[in-house]
């Protein structure tokens, strides 16, 4: 009988076991299981250990000693054997972010996470594993039970204990809501976008006039009289820069946001009952409208939401200049970096909460910006970046299934562009055959091509043909045979991401 195992055994359960003592227990279970085992994730629990085994199918082991014997038991990586571990192991549940830097690392793929924790790793920024949009759960035909599955067993395959967030993002309406907290997600996203006025930018005197009329005052709990009183011809010191607000800024950013404002409160208070005991984190984003938020409006909503009692831990503004999925930043970046600075002050003034940046994947140059000016009061959303780099692992091992999937996106780009801000044109990417094998996995940082891959992901996932799926079973197929190539092109791509924002 190994000592190794017995010693990890008894070990109470908020110590981390050694590396090396993983390594010669996770031998000794090799032996026992006729398995092979990862031994990041060897974990004592209470007189038992859990691991998990490698393999075209992996499983879950539970270790136990009968006697003197140790005694192995395999078990499916299924929903309830993830929500046993998540009760068992609080490290393997996601908990509360709070102020300090987090990276929101979306995985529609639900493979990504051990890739997504080697990019965070040793970084001090807090991953947020467990992360998807309604809309993204929909395109993927996954539940939010998979998305939180999938961040609990990646989290043991690595033997992660630093903690994670998770995020269900840009909730709509209450059945969102409602579907995500039975998940055990911990922040809610609240997106008010339906109820942004764009228009009001533009209004002249008359309709801005019909549009003060129309806010939903009553919900706001507020009169217009009161609301112009407060922000009106006034001057607020924000640390360091005064924020003025003119009478014509306020009455175009109650226009704009008052309805708004009002929807994110309602759904505030359905979380907080919804939730009844659990600990929440909100955020509140109206980065999918079609104008800037300009730091008068950011204010308006900021000062509403606290007046009504929404605390919240992150607000995503829509910031000047152009967030395409998957590309760099398109714009000003000293007119963003001047505007950031005052949504900063903002903040911290207000909060202080994060400033979340969504469609954050691959913004190098604002991150730049943030990490300089917002002292770490910041959150980034990532998402399709994860698939593209899957993408990437796949243009390296099997070429041919890489050519099939971006001739097919080709096929599909005007179709699938439809939802999303992006500006590629085909005719500037290079089709798969005029590339050769060396030169596919590089296709994916030429502009047109990344853009092309990513508004197309769930069609690749989802079609189907000949009575089975186009590439889905494929797709994952190849990843699962060459798993250490995926990660290793997350950790790369990723890691980027969180360096810029990593803890001196
Ligand atoms: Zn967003």
């Amino acid at each position: 009988m190994n000592e190794t195992i017995r010693k990890l055994m008894s070990m109470p359960q908020d110590r981390a076991p050694e590396p090396a003592e993983q390594q010669t227990a996770a031998r000794e279970l090799e032996t026992q299981a006729g398995r092979a085992v990862y031994p990041k994730s060897v974990t004592p629990a209470g007189g038992k250990a859990f691991f998990l085994t490698h393999g075209p199918d992996k499983q879950l082991g539970v270790a136990t000693l009968d006697a003197d014997a140790l005694q192995v038991e395999l078990r499916p990586m299924d929903h309830e054997n993830a929500a046993m571990l998540r009760a068992e192991l609080p490290f393997l549940a996601p908990s509360l972010v709070g102020l300090p830097t987090s990276l929101g690392l979306g995985d529609r793929l639900g493979l990504a996470t051990p890739g997504h924790i080697r990019a965070v790793r040793g970084t001090g920024v807090v991953p947020v594993l467990a992360q998807q949009s309604i809309r993204e759960i929909e395109r993927t035909g996954r539940t939010a039970d998979e998305v939180m599955d999938a961040a609990t067993w990646g989290v043991l395959q690595e033997g992660y204990r630093d903690g994670f967030g998770s995020d269900a993002d840009h909730l709509k309406t209450p059945a969102d809501v409602d579907l995500t907290a039975a998940a055990g997600f911990t922040m809610f996203t609240i997106d008010p976008g339906d109820h942004v006025n764009d228009a009001a930018d533009r209004m002249d005197a008359e309709a801005l006039e019909d549009g003060l009329d129309a806010v939903p005052w009553d919900q706001l709990e507020t009169t217009r009289t009161d609301t112009e009183a407060a922000y009106a011809d006034r001057a607020f010191d924000l640390g360091g820069f005064e924020l003025e607000c003119s009478g014509e800024a306020v009455a175009r950013a109650a226009v704009k946001y008052g309805a708004a404002v009002a929807h994110a409160a309602a759904m505030s208070r359905h979380i907080a009952s919804t939730m009844g005991e659990r600990a929440f984190e909100l955020e509140m984003s109206v980065d999918e409208t079609e104008t800037p938020t300009t730091p008068v409006e950011h204010f308006y909503v900021a000062s509403e939401l606290k007046r009504l009692g929404v605390e919240v831990v992150s607000v995503a503004p829509r910031f000047v200049g152009r967030f395409e999925k998957g590309v760099d930043y398109i714009g000003d970046l000293d007119e963003l970096e001047s505007t950031f600075r005052q949504h900063v002050a903002i903040a911290r003034e207000l909060g202080p909460y994060k400033l979340s940046i969504h469609s954050g994947s691959d913004k190098f140059s604002v991150y730049r910006i943030a990490a300089k000016v917002a002292d770490g009061l910041v959150h980034v959303k990532t998402a399709g970046t994860s698939y593209l780099e899957a993408v990437r692992a796949i243009a390296v091992v099997d070429p041919g299934l890489f050519r099939e999937i971006l001739a097919f996106a080709f096929d599909r780009w005007d179709v699938d562009r439809a939802t999303y801000h992006v500006s590629a044109e085909p005719a500037k990417a290079k089709r798969p055959e005029e590339l050769t094998d060396d030169e596919l996995p590089g296709a994916l940082d030429q502009f047109d091509t990344r853009q092309i891959l990513h508004v197309t992901f769930g069609s690749v996932l989802t079609d189907r043909a000949d009575g089975g799926y186009r590439f889905r079973d494929r797709f994952y197929q190849v990843l699962r045979d060459h798993e250490e190539e995926h990660y290793d092109a997350l950790e790369r791509h990723l890691g980027k991401h969180a360096d810029p924002f990593a803890v001196k």
